[in-house]
């Protein structure tokens, strides 16, 4: 095999195409990774990992606030954000680095480069150079985007965000889904008043209908205020800031910092997936089928360029599925893309995993479908006389009352929810959780008490 000849070549260094490279080479492929940016994607630099330590961050806050409510006595608990974003950035040098390591260790080749398909299993690089495989897979990921509005460049969006050395005084967040609410969540707790400028009628409009209303619920007892059903017209510049104009022309108030989390599209230009018979859909998303094939032979695609439940851990289960399929033998290996475990992290954090009520209504019929709730104060809330709850909802059917879905607002459901997860993946039903002795006193308990 000479320089430029591979059994594989990864389009993206994201943790979707690391995931792919890592264990196609563990199988015993020579594999290729062309990645132009940082290793680890959107997720290691502009995505999961720094927003998870900006909550970090945002949760210690809040629980100094609760201490002093206490009696703690904590003089000045302001955040030095400056000195923060030296750690979180630290935290994700370690991340590159352990990455370049484990390439080296799989003997794994990096192409610091964007690729093109040219046909044939064939790719050029951006200097030229011509590599080839039989497979390749396409993880180019998706970036954030900005409607089409007049003005809308005055607004920033995600990426942005990691960018802050401060909290804005004020903020306006357009968008009520996942990274929406994130940000709200994160930039309230430390110390900015946000507002958030949501098109629909609730939030997360992919989370239970009741969860959504509790989250938005306490989100508006910690300052962020909710306008729905709000449609922008337009961003127009004020001072050092800017102002919203909705389609009805009434214009907001002054907003220092405004940014979009209305949705991402995937990266797909410049691939040349119509030279190497590539079919995308109308918003730009590589079609894939089950198994991860796209529309020509020998080219896979993985992640968030698929449009399909753009989700790290997704993107690496499909990843190495695939991978066990192509080069380990395992010819029905595909990622089951029912019952993902999901969380939004936001202040208390939002999970769910399976149907939503709605979900399993309209899928078993009405009469099918058992739902039982648990709506309490979590004792640190309590404690502290904070007018946080918590929400804990499970949607069972039919006669063994199997468990479909289970979604948790509260402190502590980003944690709690992996381990019920792998339960209800399993086939659990509401006499099994029954039949589990309690962890008393804990959140968590409320999962097995739930009558
Ligand atoms: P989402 O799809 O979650 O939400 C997009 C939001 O933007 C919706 O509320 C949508 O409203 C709104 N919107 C879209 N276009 C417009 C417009 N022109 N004007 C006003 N509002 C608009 O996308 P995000 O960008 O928040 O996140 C992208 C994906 O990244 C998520 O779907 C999620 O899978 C992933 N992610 C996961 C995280 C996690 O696991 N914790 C964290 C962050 C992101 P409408 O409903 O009316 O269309």
């Amino acid at each position: 095999m000479s320089d430029t000849e591979f059994d594989l070549i990864v389009l993206g260094g994201g943790s979707g195409g690391l995931a792919a490279a890592f264990r196609a080479a563990e199988h015993g492929a020579r594999v290729a990774v062309l990645e132009p940016g940082e290793l680890g994607g959107t997720c290691v630099n502009l995505g999961c990992v720094p927003k998870k330590a900006m909550w970090l961050a945002a949760e210690l806050a809040q629980r100094i606030e609760m201490g002093c409510r206490m009696g703690f006595n904590v003089s000045q608990p302001k955040l030095d954000w400056r000195e923060f974003v030296v750690h979180r950035q630290r935290y994700i040098a370690g991340i590159h680095d352990s990455y370049r390591k484990r390439l080296d260790s799989h003997g794994v080749v990096r192409v610091p480069s964007y690729g093109r398909l040219i046909g044939e299993g064939r790719v050029e690089t951006q200097d030229g150079l011509r590599l080839s495989a039989p497979h390749i897979v396409i993880a180019t990921g998706s970036r954030p985007t900005r409607p089409p509005v007049p003005g809308a460049e005055l607004g920033g969006v995600s990426d942005d965000f990691f960018n802050l050395c401060d909290a804005p005084e004020r903020v306006a967040i357009v968008g009520g889904g996942y990274i929406a609410v994130e940000l709200a969540s994160v930039l309230q707790a430390l110390g900015s008043r946000v507002d958030l400028f949501v098109r629909g009628a609730r939030l997360l409009e992919s989370f239970d209908a009741e969860l959504s209303a509790a989250l938005a619920d306490n989100l508006r007892q910690v300052g962020v205020r909710g306008r729905f059903g709000y449609r922008l017209g337009a961003v127009e510049a004020r001072g050092q800031g800017v102002r919203l104009v909705a389609e009805d022309g009434t214009c907001s108030e002054h907003y220092d910092l405004l940014l979009f989390a209305t949705g991402r599209q995937a990266n797909t230009e410049g691939l040349g997936l119509e030279a190497a018979g590539v079919a995308a859909n109308e918003t730009g998303a590589i079609e894939v089928d089950d198994y991860q094939n796209t529309s020509a032979s020998g080219i896979y695609a993985i992640g968030d360029v698929t449009g399909k439940v753009p989700l790290t851990p997704v993107a690496i289960a499909a990843a190495r599925r695939l991978m066990n399929r192509v080069f380990g033998g395992q010819a029905d290996a595909k990622l089951d893309y029912r019952d993902i475990p999901t969380v939004v992290f936001a202040h208390p954090p939002l999970g769910r995993t399976g149907l939503s009520e709605e979900e399993a209504r309209l899928q078993h019929g009405q009469g099918a479908v058992s739902v039982y709730r648990a709506s309490f104060r979590p004792m640190l809330d309590a404690l502290a006389d904070t007018p946080m709850r918590s929400l804990f909802k499970l949607v069972c059917v039919g006669e063994d009352k199997r468990v479909v879905g289970l979604h948790l607002l509260g402190e502590g459901s980003d944690e709690m929810l992996q381990g019920f997860a792998v339960a209800i993946k399993r086939g659990v039903t509401l006499d099994d959780l029954h039949d589990t002795v309690a962890i008393h006193p804990s959140s968590a308990e409320e999962v097995v008490l739930m009558r």
